[in-house]
């Protein structure tokens, strides 16, 4: 099993469409693919149309277990996802309150690496929405993963955003002895635009090899494909966004290629 992380600590850079995007081209390439919404605001969780008023079982219940957690109560918690080899470990807004309630507790950062190891035979790829902020959800989320990768959108302020984010990644790396691939992908990239190219520049120069060589295109297809609640890549495969994304995946699987 491989664990991927998407994460960045600036909202509305394309860390659904990323997670979603990536999931629904491995699972159409036969991998066993689960996506871990740890984001409150759950949109990778509404782009599947699960209704989280109705869920039983959640996500908030597994932390709740924390390190009793078990394989069954985390597999009748995942949902399916409506579309081959793809399924969903679905956030619910409660996960908003887990630092004030159990932020502090000892083992509370290890909940989702013990989740992925007790599923260690469901599923070949794992992939983590992460949600913007600082706090446990994160700290769980990075501790459970291998690579970490970081929208970023191709605009000036946006790239304030990924110093932090780099920033706070170092920090967790460093107080849980962690090493992550980390592969920052520039997204939203609009050919018209000076200040696209501008940014897209400027991130090179700044990160240089961490930033995957080529860029995600505004396209209009993803926004179409979420209203349709169908992953992208099924959506619209032809698409240039997709036919982008494409491109990443390439890349990613050929670096997780063992030496
Ligand atoms: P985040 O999860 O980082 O907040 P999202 O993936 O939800 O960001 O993207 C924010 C919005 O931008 C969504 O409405 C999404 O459909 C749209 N979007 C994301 N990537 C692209 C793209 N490459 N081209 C056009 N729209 C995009
Ligand atoms: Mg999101």
């Amino acid at each position: 099993m491989i664990v991927w992380a998407i994460a960045n600590q600036k909202g509305g850079v394309g860390k659904t469409t990323t997670t979603v995007t990536l999931g629904g081209m491995l699972a159409q390439r036969g991998k066993r693919v689960l996506l871990i919404d740890t984001d409150p605001h759950a949109s990778l969780t509404y782009y599947f149309n699960i209704d989280t008023d109705d869920l039983s079982n959640s996500m908030y219940a597994l932390f709740l277990a924390g390190k009793d957690v078990t394989r069954e109560q985390a597999q009748q918690t995942i949902c399916a996802s409506g579309f081959d080899n793809l399924d969903v470990l679905p956030a619910t807004m409660a996960l908003a309150t887990l630092d004030r309630k159990l932020g502090t507790q000892s083992g509370m950062g290890l909940v989702i690496r013990r989740l992925t190891q007790l599923l260690q035979n469901d599923y070949d790829y794992v992939l983590i929405d992460v949600p913007p902020v600082l706090g446990v959800l994160m700290v769980n989320a990075l501790a459970a993963s291998t690579r970490v990768i970081i929208p970023v959108q191709t605009e000036f302020l946006a790239l304030k955003g990924l110093d932090r984010m780099m920033g706070t990644l170092k920090l967790i790396q460093h107080s849980k002895s962690l090493q992550h691939q980390v592969t920052i992908v520039p997204t939203l990239y609009d050919k018209r635009t000076r200040a696209s190219l501008e940014a897209y520049q400027k991130l090179r120069t700044m990160h240089g090899d961490l930033v995957w060589n080529g860029m995600i295109p505004v396209d209009t297809k993803f926004r179409d494909a979420s209203t349709a609640q169908t992953p992208p890549s099924i959506y619209a495969p032809n698409s240039r966004g997709v036919f982008a994304y494409n491109g990443l995946l390439s890349t990613l699987l050929s670096q997780d290629q063992p030496v």
